[in-house]
């Protein structure tokens, strides 16, 4: 029999509602709530912040002398990308560039306006931050969920023409030259707050941490007793179950699945990964896409756009970057790879196929 998650009601809503998690996270942290700076005194008392931001659960956990600073830190870093970069909150700089087609970014904007581009051209277009009047289209935006008519995502495909950008990378200055153009970070900001989390925690000498922001999850150093941190991929099919469990440090762990947020209709399952050259949901055989790297803004990034890739482009294109990150992929006929870069690292009850370069 496999083994299953025993957790309280709260763990399981921040750990399954995302896509991958750490498996007995309760023990790691002990299960406590540090409150206090006198309580974090000792090294092994962590201490632990549960932020809601980024429409997620996020739960950061810090072990060190400076723990409940760095903790204290990360949770207001996290609060202001969260402002900044929310497409929906009418103050934040995203919402406004949108709605008024340019702006002069601000130094997270551009760092993300930067990377999501240079992915966008390395990914051929999977990864695509100009999806957002998609998302709007099929109702992610406000939970009106509906399926749009197919001359309609036509006509809001073209507003995905990064052609039609002027951005001044020395004044930071965008505009965009197409009107009803909107950005949207949602595929990359969490996996770079989670870089600026780990950033905060080493400003502070934590050296042990483990950062888990919705679906993305950041293993800093290993944990106080020693040994590797263990993070659970979540099984798409059976949310209380899993993939298989990876032996950790030092690396962002970062899933990507269609199960994450979606709505039925007429019996079938719409989700929120959208596939830029149809402007539907991508449905290219993969199911889960977790990417292994020390990059978490760009295991982000790259978990969305290799889902959008499917299997066979996917694994070229890991091929083609091997360095940088590894992989495992589920596929909808319930397949699971893994590159071999990590392959001695992750444990399963499934048959593992094991990726070469
Ligand atoms: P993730 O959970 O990281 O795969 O990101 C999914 C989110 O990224 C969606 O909710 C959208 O906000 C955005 N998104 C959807 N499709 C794409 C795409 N092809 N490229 C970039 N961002 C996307
Ligand atoms: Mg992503």
């Amino acid at each position: 029999m496999r083994k299953k998650f025993l957790c309280s009601i709260l763990m399981l809503q921040i750990i399954f509602l995302a896509g991958c998690s750490v498996e007995n996270t309760e023990k790691e942290t002990g299960g406590e709530k540090v409150s206090s700076a006198e309580e974090s005194k000792s090294e092994d008392s962590p201490a632990v912040r549960e932020i809601f931001a980024m429409d997620t659960y996020m739960t950061v956990t810090a072990y060190g002398e400076k723990a409940e600073t760095a903790a204290e830190q990360a949770q207001e870093r996290i609060q202001e990308l969260d402002a900044e970069l929310s497409t929906g909150e009418e103050d934040s700089e995203i919402y406004q560039l949108n709605k008024t087609g340019s702006a002069i970014l601000s130094d997270d904007a551009a760092y993300l306006y930067e990377r999501s581009m240079e992915i966008n051209q390395e990914t051929d277009g999977a990864f695509q931050p100009f999806i957002y009047p998609i998302m709007e289209l099929w109702g992610f935006t406000s939970q009106n969920y509906q399926v749009p008519k197919k001359k309609v995502i036509k006509e809001k495909l073209l507003l995905m023409d990064i052609s039609q950008v002027s951005y001044d990378q020395k004044t930071r200055e965008i505009a965009f030259l197409k009107e009803d153009m909107k950005i949207d970070f949602g595929g990359i900001a969490k996996g770079y707050a989670s870089d600026e989390v780990v950033r905060i925690f080493g400003e502070n000498g934590v050296s042990s941490g483990m950062i888990s922001l919705g679906g993305n999850v950041w293993a800093m150093g290993r944990k106080t007793d020693g040994s590797l941190w263990r993070v659970a991929i979540q099984n798409p099919e059976e949310s209380e179950d899993y993939l298989g469990v990876l032996e950790i440090e030092n690396k962002a762990v970062i899933t990507s699945g269609g199960y994450e947020r979606y709505f039925e209709q007429d019996g079938k399952r719409y989700h929120h990964i959208i596939d830029p050259s149809t402007g539907y949901p991508a449905e290219n055989g993969l199911t889960s896409v977790t990417i292994i790297s020390e990059d978490g803004t760009l295991a982000d990034a790259l978990s969305t756009s290799l889902y959008v890739m499917g299997l066979e482009k996917a694994v070229a294109w890991w091929r083609g970057h091997s360095s940088d990150f590894d992989v495992v992929l589920l596929t909808d006929q319930g397949q699971l790879y893994v590159t071999e870069g990590i392959a001695s690292s992750f444990s399963s009850d499934f048959d593992v196929e094991i990726i070469e370069k």
